[in-house]
């Protein structure tokens, strides 16, 4: 069986979303790259949660073709795919339909930065995806909803910002591997969750400053962070 460690480490990658309460029934996906072999492995479409294993996992290569695998992928796997390709420093990548994070994605609103549990992980607003055209809907959906993506992004950088609400739809994270992509969903929830309630609170949504925004995440992802232990 071809990338038998990353098939575990995807399989326990769509386990934490569940979890972790972010997916309802076979709602939500999680995949990981092998970089060196150009090969992607990311969760079969509907097989419910429970009776998942890592031979379930299905391979496939850049372009989508299944290289090893009897069950069909994700639907979203042409997103995944987008994604991998333009953003060259991920491992992995989740996508669910969590509620908080949805309510912004509905709403068209990026998520301000309010507070520094924001500013630990995520180096700026999380952004909204412009919406889909009627075109890019009827035709190679997935793949144009990983081009909205990638377009958000122009100007951001994906690695500072491991984020993003696809408009009307949910949100995509991604990390260094399945289980950071993973970790930045439940955060990324956690995040939307609490600026809901700020907003409930306020008149006017104001950003923290950038001076402890930007101190909060260079404590823990800057050149001299120090947060933590010292990674071996
Ligand atoms: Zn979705």
């Amino acid at each position: 069986m071809l990338l038998s460690e990353l098939r575990e480490h995807v399989l326990q990658a769509n386990l934490e979303l569940v979890r972790r309460g972010l997916v309802l029934y076979t709602f939500g996906n999680a995949s990981g790259i092998s970089r060196a072999d150009g090969l992607v492995v990311i969760k079969p479409s509907g097989v419910p949660y429970e009776e998942l294993k890592p031979e379930h996992m299905v391979i496939t290569d850049l372009d989508g073709k299944i290289v090893e695998g009897n069950l069909r992928p994700s639907s979203d796997l042409p997103t995944h795919l987008v994604l991998y390709k333009a953003f060259s420093s991920i491992g992995g990548i989740s996508h669910t339909h969590s509620e908080f994070a949805v309510a912004w994605a509905q709403a068209g609103r990026p998520i301000p930065c309010l507070g520094t549990t924001h500013a630990d992980y995520f180096h700026g607003s999380v952004p909204v995806t412009e919406q889909l055209t009627s075109e890019e809907i009827s035709s190679d959906y997935e793949k144009n909803t990983g081009h909205a993506i990638v377009r958000a992004f122009a100007e951001l950088d994906a690695a500072a910002i491991p984020a993003v609400l696809v408009r009307s739809h949910a949100s995509f994270t991604w990390g260094a591997d399945p289980a950071a992509a993973a970790h930045n969903s439940v955060i990324l929830e956690a995040v939307a969750r609490m600026a809901y309630y700020t907003a409930g609170l306020v008149l006017k949504l104001e950003a923290i400053p950038s001076s402890l925004h930007d101190k909060h995440f260079l404590r823990k992802h800057g050149v001299k962070r120090y947060y933590g232990q010292e990674s071996k």
